[in-house]
C-alpha cells in the first residue's frame, strides 16, 4: 500500500465533462490604471509585476469559504484568468495567444491587511496572497468556443451591490503581453493559469458574504464566505 497519493488539483472545462489540472498559479499585479492609482502606485512609471499562489489555492465556483485566517481585511479582486495550454518560454507577444486554452473568471483573495505589512517591511506577499482557498474560479471557456475576449465588462457584486465595474480593455498589459513577458522569467506549462489583474473597485469582505463576477463573454463565479 502506499503511503502517499500524488494530489493534482483541477478545474471543471466548461460544456465537457473534462477537467484542466492546474500546474501553476501566475499573478499579475495593478494591470488597470485605476486600480494601480487606488493602490497608491502611479502606472505610468511602475511596469506591471508578477506573484504566484499554489495550485491548490483553486476553489471551484459556488462553493462557500470558511474565513481565512490571520486577517480582519479580507477583499476582493475579480480577474480575467488565461488557462495555458501549450508550453513554452521566450514566447513573442504575436504568438502568445496561441498558446491559451481558455479562459475563466477569477477572485484573487487576498489578505490586505498583511499585504501591507508585507509592502512596509519589504517581505514577500506569500501570507497575503497564496493563502489556502485564495484563488476561486469559474469553470474554463475555451477559446476555441469564446474566441480571446480583448474587451467586454468585467464585475463583481457583494450582496447584489456591484463594487468592481470595469473593461477588459483598460488592462495596461494585454493578455499576450502579460503572457510573453511572464515566459522571460518562467517555462509555461499547460495547466498553468494566469491572473491578468483587477480593476478599480476592490474592498473588504465579510462573514456571511454572497459573492457574484463576471466577464461579458467569458463567464460568471459565485462563491460565499462563511457565516461566523
Ligand atoms: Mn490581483
Amino acid at each position: 500500500m502506499k503511503r502517499f497519493e500524488a494530489i493534482r488539483p483541477a478545474v471543471p472545462i466548461e460544456g465537457t465533462d473534462e477537467t484542466f489540472p492546474v500546474h501553476r498559479i501566475y499573478c499579475v499585479g495593478q494591470n488597470y490604471v485605476a486600480h494601480a492609482r487606488e493602490m497608491g502606485s502611479d502606472p505610468d512609471r511602475e511596469p506591471p509585476f508578477y506573484f504566484m499562489k499554489p495550485a491548490d489555492a483553486v476553489v471551484e465556483s459556488g462553493a462557500t469559504i470558511p474565513w481565512p485566517s490571520r486577517t480582519a481585511n479580507l477583499h476582493h479582486e475579480v480577474e480575467l484568468v488565461v488557462a495555458i495550454g501549450k508550453a513554452g518560454s521566450d514566447i513573442a507577444a504575436i504568438e502568445a495567444l496561441e498558446h491559451v486554452f481558455g479562459y475563466a473568471v477569477g477572485i484573487d483573495l487576498t489578505r490586505r491587511d498583511l499585504q501591507a505589512a508585507a509592502k512596509a517591511a519589504g517581505r514577500p506577499w506569500d501570507t497575503a496572497k497564496g493563502f489556502d482557498r485564495s484563488a476561486p474560479l469559474s469553470a474554463i471557456h475555451q477559446a476555441a468556443d469564446i474566441g480571446h475576449p480583448e474587451s467586454g465588462r468585467i464585475w463583481l457584486a457583494v450582496n447584489d451591490v456591484v463594487r468592481q465595474d470595469g473593461d477588459l480593455s483598460q488592462m495596461i498589459w494585454r493578455v499576450a503581453e502579460a503572457i510573453a513577458e511572464l515566459s522571460r522569467y518562467f517555462e509555461l506549462k499547460a495547466g498553468d493559469l494566469l491572473f491578468t489583474g483587477t480593476p478599480a473597485g476592490v474592498g473588504a469582505l465579510g462573514p456571511g458574504d454572497r459573492l457574484a463576477g463576471g466577464i461579458e463573454g467569458v463567464g460568471e463565479i459565485r462563491l460565499r464566505i462563511a457565516a461566523p
